[in-house]
């Protein structure tokens, strides 16, 4: 029987186009963060970006006037800083430059402690439809370790405000692999969590980027071992399992029905626009991105210069990028990848193309439902090291 997401990507169809909007700042830098964000006032303000966007959506929108758009997802940084004011007018700007789809999923990234019932009403009759908040965790003391803005109970004031909003399809982002962490933890924080309940939940591994204040005080950081944060990963997926959210990706979980279409595009190789300074996009088989400069972005757009594209994979892909990078995306999906469509498209078997994948089918870490190739939950966690034995890059 096909589950309901299976059933809304067959009604659905590949052919929409996915459009990521960028909102860089923040109202301070996260510990242990590498993404590309700056100051509210690092080029000029937040309603002059807002302008710059805008501009630079109407300029290039018309390109893709014969394509719908079934998913917008406004990032960050912090989406959720930018006043009601100038998020109407980036949502009309995108209504209108756009032929979204009736049910168009319309997601934002917010930070607790930056929502307010003026900003969500907004949010709501601008046609957002998912709201993805970072709580990252739910012990105050992990998230002034972690350096953000907000408490446990800021979370909680913002989620249930975004619920009386008419809010129901949420998104809660947690971390795990943080500093002095024990599986009581965690498992505090999930079920905190799950009281609420989002529909949908994300949880990332802390990694220690350069350029980060953690990196700077790695060795002090009491970071738990590999043994201790594949024991952390199990156990998340175990209780999220158990409180009725389907793992559908590495590190995404969510009921029934709400899965992030947005982000699946990503993993699915389908096609997106990005706007905004580091803003990536996928179109007709090449991929480009935007520097990451808001100064520059804005500056170029005020001067009625379109900002540049940085194209990635000059040289044309072999058959042999194609597949790999199918696999990569694919693999993290737990929907995996069906070896008929895999001989379709590449000419040859997955078996014979990955060298065999029996022994890591033996070892619990791969399974072989029907004809579909998935990772476990264990076989999620070393994905990267599995994906590196049977990928073809490493043998060039
Ligand atoms: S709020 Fe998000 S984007 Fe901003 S610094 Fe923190 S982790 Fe990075």
């Amino acid at each position: 029987m096909m589950n309901a997401d299976k059933i809304q990507k067959s009604v659905r169809g590949v052919d929409n186009l996915g459009i990521y909007i960028h909102v860089p700042f923040c109202a301070k830098k996260c510990n242990y963060c590498d993404f590309y964000s700056c100051e509210p006032n690092c080029a000029g303000n937040i309603s002059e970006y807002i302008d710059a966007l805008c501009k630079h959506i109407k300029a290039e929108a018309p390109a893709y006037r014969k394509r719908t758009v079934d998913t917008v997802f406004i990032g960050g940084g912090t989406p959720s800083l930018v006043l009601p004011k100038d998020f109407e007018k980036l949502a009309k700007t995108i209504w209108e430059s756009f032929n979204l789809t009736q049910d168009a999923e319309f997601s934002m990234e917010a930070n607790p402690g930056t929502l307010s019932e003026e900003k969500l009403r907004t949010y709501k009759n601008c046609g957002v439809n998912r709201l993805s908040i970072g709580l990252q965790s739910a012990d105050d003391e992990e998230l002034e370790t972690l350096g953000r803005i907000h408490t446990f109970d800021d979370f909680k004031e913002n989620f249930l405000l975004a619920r009386r909003c008419g809010f129901d399809n949420i998104n809660v982002d947690i971390m795990y692999g943080l500093p002095d962490e024990s599986i009581e933890k965690i498992s505090k924080t999930l079920d905190k969590v799950s009281e609420f309940p989002p529909e949908h939940i994300s949880a990332y591994c802390l990694k220690i980027e350069e350029n980060t204040p953690f990196f700077d005080i790695k060795d002090t950081l009491s970071i738990p071992d590999d043994d201790k944060i594949c024991d952390t990963y199990l156990t998340i997926c175990d209780k999220l399992k158990d409180y009725g959210y389907e793992q559908y990706e590495i590190s995404n979980f969510s009921k029934t029905g709400y899965r992030c279409r947005h982000n699946l595009k990503y993993w699915n190789d389908e096609e997106y626009i990005g706007f905004g300074p580091s803003a990536h996009s996928f179109f007709n088989g090449r991929r480009y991105f935007y520097d990451n400069s808001t100064e520059k972005y804005v500056s170029s757009l005020r001067s009625d210069i379109l900002p540049l594209k940085v194209w990635e994979n000059k040289q044309k892909k072999s058959n042999e990028d194609d597949a790999d990078e199918y696999i990569m995306l694919k693999m993290r999906l737990f929907d995996g990848i069906d070896a008929e469509e895999f001989f379709d498209k590449f000419g040859v078997s997955f078996e014979e193309y990955t060298g065999g994948v029996q022994k890591y089918i033996l070892g619990g870490y791969m399974e072989k439902c029907a004809e579909v190739y998935r990772f476990t939950p264990k076989g999620f966690f070393v994905s990267n090291f599995i994906l590196s034995d049977i990928l073809h890059f490493n043998n060039k």
